[in-house]
C-alpha cells in the first residue's frame, strides 16, 4: 500500500521535474526508504507531505552581469532553491561551478532539509549558486561577481530568512565578497551568512566543521565494532575545504590519509600525507589556487593519475584501504568504483560531499554490510557549526575554539545514535542510508503538521 503509494508519488515528481536526473536521483533514494513510516503514519500521506517536500517553497533565478579585467561584460545565472522552512530559515550553501543549474541545486536543496533536521538545530533548507566558474579568475573578477550576485540576492535573504553558506568555489574569499556587499546595501551588521572570518562574526572552527565532522562520524561509526581509526589507510578525494581538514583530523586521530584529487586527477602517496605536506597542499588550494599534479613535483615518491575523460571507473577508489572519505563531488563513486573499494579492504566510508555515491555503488555498500555513513549524516557537521555561527552572531558573542569543537562533536554522536535508532526501530539495524532519511523526515514532516499549512 505505502510502496504503491510512494511509486506513484516518484512517477509524479519525475514527470514534473523534467531534466534533473540529479534531483531525481536524490528524492528516490529518499522517498523509497521511508515506505516503512508511510505503512505506519497515514497522516503524513493525507497531509501530502511527500508531495511538499519535494516542491522547493521558493526559486529564485536572476542574472548576474561582471567585468573581467580586460573590460568584457559576462553574464551568469544566479539561483536560491528555498526547499523548506518548516523547522528554521532557510540554510544552505552556494556553489559557483559550471555545472550548476536548477536541477543540481534542487538535488542539494533537498538534501539539505534532512541534513539539517539530523543535526537538532532549527534550521530549514536551501541551496543557491551560480554556473559561474571562479577557476582561473583574479581576484578582482571574483569580487566582482560576488558583488553583482549578491545586487540581486540580498532582496531574498536575512538572519531571519536566508541564511547561505560557502560550497564548493564559495570559501572565505567570495564570503568576504558577497557578506561586504550585503552590508553595503542593507547597512546592517547581521548574520546573514555563516563561513565568515572569525574576526567579523564567524564561529571557530567552520572552515574545519565538514571535514572534522565526517571524521567523527566514521570514529562513531567504527565504534560500533570496538574499532578506531588508529593505523588505518584512508582514501580521500578532492583537495579543497572538505577533504583539507579531513586530512587534518584523520591525522590528528591516528589515521592515515594516502590520496587527494581534484578535477584534473588525483595523488597516491604511499608514504601518507603528513600534516607538513597537508601544509604545502593548504597553501597549493587555498593561495596559490593551484592543481592537485603539482603535489608529485614537491613530492616525487607520490603518483599522479590524471583524470579519464567519461570513465567509468576512478583508479583512485581501487587503491587497497580501510576507510575512503568521497570529499568532492556528486557521483564520485560509481557501482565500478564501489565494488573496488570493497574488494579493496574498505571497510567504512564517511561521505564528506554530497551523494558521491550512485545508486549502484549504495546498494552494493549497503549489501556488503560495511559502515556507510551518507552524506546528510555523516557531513552534517559543517551545517552545524553554521547553526552555531548563527547562536554566537544573534548573542554578539563568539565561544572560544574549544567550545565549538566539543559541540561538534557532541552533534556528530548525537546524529549517529538517532541515525541508527531510527533504522532498528525500523527494522534495519546498521542501515545508515534509511536511518538517516527517516529520523530527517519525521523532524520535518511532524513540523509541517503542526503548522497546518493546508
Ligand atoms: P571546494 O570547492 O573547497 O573543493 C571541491 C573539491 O572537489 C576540489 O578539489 C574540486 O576540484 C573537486 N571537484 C569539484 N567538482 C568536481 C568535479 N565535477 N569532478 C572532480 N572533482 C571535482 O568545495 P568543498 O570542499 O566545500 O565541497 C566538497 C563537497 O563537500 C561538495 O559535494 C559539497 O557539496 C560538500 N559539502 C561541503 C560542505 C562545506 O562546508 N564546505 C558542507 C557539506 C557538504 P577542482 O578544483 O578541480 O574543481
Amino acid at each position: 500500500m505505502a510502496s504503491s503509494y510512494v511509486d506513484s508519488v516518484l512517477d509524479d515528481i519525475e514527470a514534473n521535474n523534467p531534466g534533473e536526473p540529479e534531483f531525481l536521483q536524490a528524492v528516490r533514494e529518499v522517498y523509497t526508504s521511508l515506505v516503512p513510516v508511510l505503512e505506519r503514519h497515514k497522516e503524513y500521506r493525507e497531509a501530502k507531505i511527500l508531495e511538499r517536500m519535494a516542491e522547493p517553497e521558493r526559486v529564485i533565478i536572476f542574472r548576474v552581469p561582471w567585468l573581467d579585467d580586460g573590460g568584457v561584460i559576462h553574464l551568469n545565472r544566479g539561483y536560491r532553491v528555498q526547499m523548506s522552512s518548516s523547522i528554521g530559515p532557510y540554510k544552505g550553501g552556494l556553489r559557483f561551478h559550471p555545472t550548476v543549474y536548477l536541477g543540481l541545486l534542487k538535488f542539494l536543496a533537498f538534501e539539505q532539509v534532512y541534513k539539517n533536521a539530523l543535526t537538532g538545530l532549527p534550521m530549514g533548507g536551501a541551496k543557491g549558486g551560480s554556473n559561474f566558474d571562479p577557476k582561473g579568475r583574479s581576484d578582482g573578477e571574483v569580487r566582482r561577481f560576488c558583488q553583482s550576485f549578491m545586487t540581486e540576492l540580498y532582496r531574498h535573504i536575512g538572519q531571519f530568512t536566508d541564511i547561505p553558506a560557502g560550497d564548493i568555489g564559495v570559501g572565505a574569499r567570495e564570503i568576504g565578497a558577497l557578506f561586504g556587499q550585503y552590508k553595503r546595501i542593507t547597512n546592517q551588521f547581521t548574520g546573514v551568512l555563516t563561513g565568515k572570518g572569525p574576526n567579523w562574526g564567524g564561529s571557530h572552527i567552520r572552515p574545519e566543521a565538514t571535514g572534522y565532522g565526517a571524521v567523527y562520524f566514521a570514529q562513531e561509526m567504527l565504534a560500533t565494532r570496538g574499532d578506531t581509526l588508529e593505523g588505518k589507510t584512508c582514501l580521500v578525494s578532492g583537495s579543497g575545504n572538505v577533504a583539507q581538514y579531513t586530512v587534518e583530523k584523520l591525522l590528528a586521530l591516528g589515521g592515515r590519509p594516502v590520496t587527494l584529487s581534484d578535477s584534473g586527477g588525483f595523488i597516491h602517496d604511499p608514504d601518507g600525507i603528513d600534516e607538513e605536506k597537508l601544509g604545502w597542499v593548504m597553501q597549493l588550494k587555498n593561495e596559490r589556487r593551484g592543481r592537485i599534479r603539482e603535489y608529485v613535483e614537491k613530492y616525487p615518491r607520490a603518483v599522479f593519475v590524471a583524470a579519464g575523460a567519461g570513465a567509468e571507473a576512478n583508479p583512485l577508489w581501487s587503491i587497497p584501504a580501510d576507510c575512503a572519505f568521497p570529499s568532492a563531488t556528486q557521483n564520485e563513486i560509481t557501482g565500478k568504483d564501489a565494488a573496488s573499494l570493497i574488494a579493496g579492504g574498505v571497510t567504512v566510508v564517511a561521505e564528506g560531499a554530497n551523494m558521491p555515491t550512485t545508486p549502484d555503488g549504495v546498494h552494493l555498500f549497503l549489501a556488503s554490510g560495511l559502515l556507510y555513513g551518507p552524506g546528510k549524516a555523516a557531513n552534517a557537521g559543517g551545517v552545524a557549526v553554521s547553526g552555531l555561527e548563527m547562536s554566537q552572531d544573534s548573542e554578539r558573542l563568539q565561544w572560544p575554539r574549544e567550545r565549538v569543537d566539543a559541540e561538534l562533536q557532541q552533534i556528530m554522536r548525537t546524529i549517529h545514535t538517532q541515525v541508527t535508532a531510527a533504522a532498528e526501530e525500523y527494522g534495519n539495524p546498521g542501515n545508515y542510508v534509511m536511518g538517516a532519511n527517516i529520523a530527517g523526515f519525521v523532524k520535518v514532516a511532524d513540523a509541517i503538521l503542526d503548522e497546518q499549512i493546508w
